[in-house]
């Protein structure tokens, strides 16, 4: 079987440092951590940024940017995956202030979602700017699926050429409101895509085990980490990297090698960087 990409969800924008001490919410923890989760066998890591003030998650481009450029400079195997997401109501701009940071990957939600806090909105127009600024500035989408539809959506970009191949998906499981953490449901999420896409799933809350053991049993890749799951075991809260040392050790006993950066670039299709 082919090389599993791990992707460590450091931060995300729901869960609290206070109730979550290992939480990494500043840059310098948000960077020590993604080292560490690298060194644990995480090739990706997605990043969100918090309010220095408030914590809740923001998109602050001076954050994103020393983040992505301080982990470019010490550990460049790394990809850094910056966040398009926000579950609140938030101007286009601000949204965008991920991608103005030119990160090698980033994510792309193409479609809109009840949660039960409220809506996460991705108008047709949003999707659609991201996707040509992403296509022109030679940033990855990682395609994040909460839903059906967003599959249908990215189809079609990639029909219309907006999203070149290999297409890469996560698909979000678990989330209240939006799809179910069920295999008939990954059966129907896979049976949509083409020959060549990867897909890798995050599952959430109590999901993530299962996701973990269905994504490495079925040729995907994963997505971990306190974003989308706080504890390593009932009661035991979980650090990020013990989450990718988890994943890690699971996908060794079952003969599925550890992804490198540069041959997760290479299986997605991540062109380099003209400097
Ligand atoms: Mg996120």
């Amino acid at each position: 079987m082919k090389k599993v990409i791990i992707t460590a969800a450091l931060t995300g924008s729901v869960p609290s440092k206070e109730k979550f001490p290992a939480l990494p919410v500043t840059v310098d923890e948000i960077v020590e951590d993604a080292i560490k989760c690298h060194e644990a066998g995480a090739a990706v890591v997605h990043i969100h940024t918090r309010d220095k003030v408030t914590g809740k998650n923001c998109h602050d481009e001076d954050q994103f940017r020393a983040v992505k450029e301080t982990l470019t400079l010490k550990c460049p195997d790394l990809i850094v995956q910056l966040s398009t997401g926000g579950r609140y109501e938030v101007d286009a701009h601000t949204r965008n202030s991920g991608l103005r940071c030119h990160p090698e990957m980033a994510s792309w939600c193409p479609g809109s979602v009840g949660f039960p806090t409220g809506a996460y909105v991705n108008t047709t127009e949003f999707y659609t700017d991201q996707a040509k600024y992403m296509l022109e500035n030679n940033i990855k989408p990682e395609i994040e699926c909460f839903d059906t539809h967003m599959v249908q959506n990215a189809l079609d970009f990639y029909k219309d050429g907006l999203l070149t191949g290999p297409l890469y998906f996560d698909f979000v499981m678990g989330v209240q409101r939006a799809q179910p953490a069920t295999l008939s449901q990954l059966g129907y999420l896979l049976s949509m895509l083409p020959e060549d896409a990867e897909w890798n799933l995050a599952g959430v809350g109590n999901s993530q085990v299962s996701t973990i053991l269905w994504a490495l049993g079925g040729g995907g890749h994963v997505r971990v980490g306190l974003e989308d799951s706080q504890y390593l075991y009932k009661g035991v809260k979980a650090t990020n990297a013990q989450m990718v040392e988890r994943v890690v050790r699971i996908a060794k006993e079952i003969g599925r090698e550890i992804a490198t950066g540069d041959e997760s670039r290479k299986m997605l299709g991540i062109r380099p960087r003209k400097i």
